[in-house]
Order: C-alpha cells, then sequence, then structure tokens
C-alpha cells in the first residue's frame, strides 16, 4: 500500500481496562527479528501494547522454528503464554505435497519440511508439555490453498493436534478458512477439547450460534472492523460474552484505519472498541469480559 516498512500506525486510545491478545504472531512482525536481536524488539511491543491496555499476549508458534521460539519467549517474558502447533498449511508441506496451489504458485519447502509429518507433531508433543504452553494451535483446515492430498493431510495432522490437546488437558486454539463445514465435522467426529477456541472467526452469525451452542470459544480479529465485513459482525453479536475472546492475528489482519501497515498487539484496542459497538456493549464491562475469559482460559500469566 506504498507505506514504508517499519513505519507504525499512531497509538490508539488506551482502553479503559487491560485485555488480552488471544491469538499474535511476534515472530513475524516486522522489526522483531530482522536485526536478529529478537528480544529488544519483542519488549519493545509488549511496552507499547501495555500502554494502550493490552497486557498479556498469547504468542503462536505454529510451525518448527516459531514454536521453539514462542517457548523460549514465553520463559523469558511474564506478559507472553505460548501456544504450539503445526499449521495446516505447514502440515501440507511436511506431508510432502507438492499440488499446485489455485494461485499457481508451487509451494516452496523450508529446511524444517524435510522433517515428516508425524515428528513435526511429535516436536510439539514435546513442547507442548512445557508448562509456560497453554494452548495447542493453531491447528484445522485452510481449504483457501489446499488440492485433495493437502486436505488430507491437513486433516490428519488436525486430528493429531485434537487428541494432543485432550491428552494434555490443554484449550485447543482452530485456523478455520473456507472449511466451516468440515472443521465442525471433524470435531464432532473425533470429540473437541474441553476448551476449544476459533482463532479469528470467520463464518456467519449461524455457525457462531452453532459453535456457542457446542460450548465452543470464538475469538474475534480485525476483520470486526472491516468495511466489508458485516457477516462477522453479526456473528460477533450473537456470542454470549463467556465465550467471547479478542486477538490481533499480527502482523496479518491489521484493524482499520490502518489495513496495509503491519499490524501487531497494541492496535487492539481498535478491535475491541468495534466490538463493543456491534454488540451494545460498555466498553469498560467489555474489557473485563474479554480479560476474565483469557485468563481463566490461559492463565495465569
Ligand atoms: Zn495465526
Amino acid at each position: 500500500m506504498g507505506r514504508r516498512r517499519g513505519e507504525w500506525p499512531a497509538d490508539p486510545e488506551p482502553l479503559p481496562g487491560p485485555v488480552i491478545d488471544n491469538h499474535t504472531h511476534l515472530e513475524s512482525i516486522p522489526d522483531v527479528l530482522d536485526d536478529g536481536v529478537p528480544d529488544p524488539g519483542v519488549l519493545a511491543q509488549l511496552e507499547r501494547a501495555a500502554a494502550v491496555g493490552v497486557d498479556a499476549v498469547v504468542q503462536i508458534g505454529c510451525d518448527l522454528d516459531a514454536a521453539e521460539v514462542s517457548v523460549r519467549w514465553a520463559h523469558e517474558h511474564t506478559q507472553i503464554v505460548a501456544g504450539v502447533a503445526i499449521h495446516p498449511n505447514e502440515a501440507v508441506l511436511h506431508a510432502g505435497v507438492r499440488e499446485i496451489a489455485p494461485d499457481g504458485l508451487e509451494p516452496d519447502p523450508l529446511p524444517r519440511h524435510v522433517i515428516s509429518l508425524d515428528d513435526a507433531i511429535g516436536r510439539v508433543a514435546e513442547l507442548a508439555r512445557d508448562p509456560r504452553v497453554r494452548t495447542v494451535g493453531e491447528t484445522g483446515l485452510d481449504f483457501f490453498r489446499a488440492g485433495e492430498r493437502g486436505r488430507a493431510a491437513q486433516r490428519e495432522s488436525f486430528r493429531a493436534h485434537i487428541a494432543l490437546a485432550k491428552e494434555l488437558g490443554l484449550p485447543m486454539q482452530i485456523h478455520d478458512r473456507d472449511a466451516h463445514a468440515d472443521v465442525l465435522e471433524v470435531l464432532e467426529a473425533d470429540g473437541a477439547p474441553e476448551v476449544t477456541v476459533f482463532h479469528c472467526f470467520s463464518g456467519d452469525a449461524e455457525m457462531a450460534a452453532v459453535c456457542a451452542a457446542r460450548g465452543y470459544y470464538l475469538s474475534f480479529a480485525g476483520p470486526v472492523t472491516f468495511g466489508s465485513a458485516d457477516v462477522v459482525r453479526d456473528a460477533a453479536a450473537v456470542v454470549p460474552g463467556s465465550q467471547l475472546l479478542v486477538e490481533t492475528d499480527a502482523p496479518y489482519l491489521t484493524p482499520a484505519p490502518h489495513r496495509g501497515a503491519p499490524n501487531a498487539p497494541y492496535l487492539l484496542p481498535l478491535t475491541v472498541r468495534r466490538l463493543a459497538e456491534v454488540r451494545g456493549d460498555d466498553l469498560r464491562a467489555l474489557c473485563e469480559t474479554l480479560h476474565a475469559n483469557a485468563s481463566r482460559l490461559y492463565g495465569p500469566w
């Protein structure tokens, strides 16, 4: 969008009470790892977030490299707890599937992908036993780019992560892109973990009602603020407060009016404010609810 890398939006108005970012990828934020000295970058992001009311984050490492970094950071920073998993798109690469994607690009495998899917999930299972890991995720199905063989690999990986979350008694965070019916079907067939969270919920109000009735949690991200996203706003309006979470999914899905700039946890207040409007909630009360929900699921930090 013509914006210079590293040019960050101004801080939003601070929230009236603290909230927790349910899902972020600090290692992918520009400037955090670019200089090869990750920790000052992470600290700067955490401090900037805290100044506007985002006092803690769930750092999601969903490839093998990011998972290792996430666990380390969760030990080094009291504001961070970690989630680990093999992302559905990573599962395709670990499984050695070389399908041509609908956008015409053949996946470009990284060195870590010489590790088989079984071995990759085995490493996640080891990391998930760390006491600073509080969720298995993100896992699920992403049918946007996957062909038939890729989808089969994703399904196998998803089911292994469901089993892992249940074995360890951890919450699970789900990535669902263009795969709503299949995700719900796998959860029903295998039995969902006691705490199941849809990260960046993208379904409609009808699906939100189904998820809520099944006891799942729904986490809303930047799209709540997008002009075209009435479907997501309608979904957000029907979720019981006790099953509601909020997240950045940084560096992706930057909330309006800053689309085109990188996202980071300090921009979460823009999404929280819009969520309060959409739901007709008092902003301070919504912050209290969101903080209580995340603390109950993943805490103590
Ligand atoms: Zn994510």
